[in-house]
């Protein structure tokens, strides 16, 4: 049996909830909860797979691989962590997972804007506090509907196209800006970025952090859009300037914002962003329900065993 290290499950196994069976079945696994960079050419010996999350596999640690090993199959769609061009031109195949995790981010996203919506949060934090002033008298939060209103999404991919899929059935109306071209029919409409920005009521971002969408919506954009109007980012930090955000919701230039990834992550302590009223952070969870990750687990076996057969499938070198 050809024999497959997990060098860091933890990462993705913290709960012990995953069912590793079909995997085991294939191969001779051996498990670590974490593996230092340093040990990784160490635990890599005498395997012919290892199992990476988010590990930085550089050059240099690609390099120093025993030559056993043929495939890194990273769980996770990202896999900017590995050098897979070291890995290439040592002949070692790598590969991911993608799509694992489509309906767990949309279902945040859009958790996210109807939590904004309709200040779910705000109402339950106040009746944790002893408020009970919204049971007798006038609502004292801002409560609306997202029937009527315009999402615009930025990065109509997987991700994006479920997002708009619940907001139509939610009542809204779509813009979408993307580089590539989609046909969504009638009721979603790609739009130039500057039109989406200043139409839209909720937007919802879901394209990749690239060089071209580092800080894609700075202070000029945010100034673009409504002040009624809220963002929530749930693809990857840095694609909102995250000091120009602050600004803006000081300022009152937009409503809100819903943020599952921030710029840095874990966020210092001291962040702003944690204490304002009209903000709500989450841990970076998008892809962490345990339906996402246990599919991770099936797409990677799925990699491993295609692999083993030798018609190898999502490699990404
Ligand atoms: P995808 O590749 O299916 O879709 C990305 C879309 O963005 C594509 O349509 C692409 O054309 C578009 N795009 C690329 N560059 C663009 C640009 N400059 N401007 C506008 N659009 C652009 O990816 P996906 O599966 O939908 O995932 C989207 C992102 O979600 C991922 O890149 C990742 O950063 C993030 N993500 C977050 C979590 C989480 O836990 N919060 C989990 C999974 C994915």
């Amino acid at each position: 049996m050809k024999k497959v290290a997990i060098l860091n499950y933890m990462k993705f196994n913290y709960d012990g909830k995953l069912d590793f069976s079909a995997l085991r079945s294939i191969a001779q696994i051996s498990e670590y909860e974490f593996t230092p960079i340093e040990d990784i050419a160490k635990r890599a010996q005498d395997q012919d797979i290892i199992i990476t999350k988010e590990l930085s596999v550089s050059a240099e640690v690609v390099a120093a691989l025993p030559g056993t090993v043929k495939l890194i199959c990273e769980a996770g769609t990202g896999y900017n962590n590995i050098d897979i061009k070291a890995a290439r031109e040592r002949g070692i195949t790598v590969c991911n997972v993608p799509g694992y995790s489509t309906y767990s981010v949309a279902q945040l996203a859009i958790a996210l804007m109807l939590n904004l919506s309709s200040s779910i949060q705000k109402q339950i934090s106040m009746l944790k506090q002893g408020n009970y002033e919204n049971f007798t008298k006038f609502l004292q939060v801002p409560h609306h509907d997202v029937g009527g209103k315009i999402l615009g999404v930025i990065g109509a991919g997987a991700i994006g196209r479920q997002v708009i899929k619940v907001a139509l059935a939610l009542g809204m109306k779509v813009l979408y800006y993307d580089v590539q071209t989609y046909n969504l029919g009638e009721d979603a409409r790609s739009a130039d970025l500057e039109e989406l920005l200043k139409e839209s009521d909720f937007i919802s971002i879901h394209s990749p952090l690239t060089d071209k969408t580092k800080h894609l919506i700075d202070m000029n954009k945010l100034k673009m859009m409504k002040k009624s109007a809220f963002i929530i980012n749930t693809s990857r930090g840095a694609i909102i300037k995250e000091s120009d955000l602050i600004i803006a919701l000081k300022e009152g230039l937009i409503a809100g914002a819903a943020l599952d990834v921030q710029e840095v992550e874990p966020p210092a302590i001291d962040n702003p962003l944690f204490a304002m009223e009209n903000v709500i952070m989450t841990p970076h969870i998008g892809w962490q329900t345990v339906e996402a990750r246990q599919r991770l687990v099936e797409k990677m076996t799925e990699n491993i065993k295609s692999f083993l057969e030798g018609r190898p499938i999502n490699v990404v070198n």
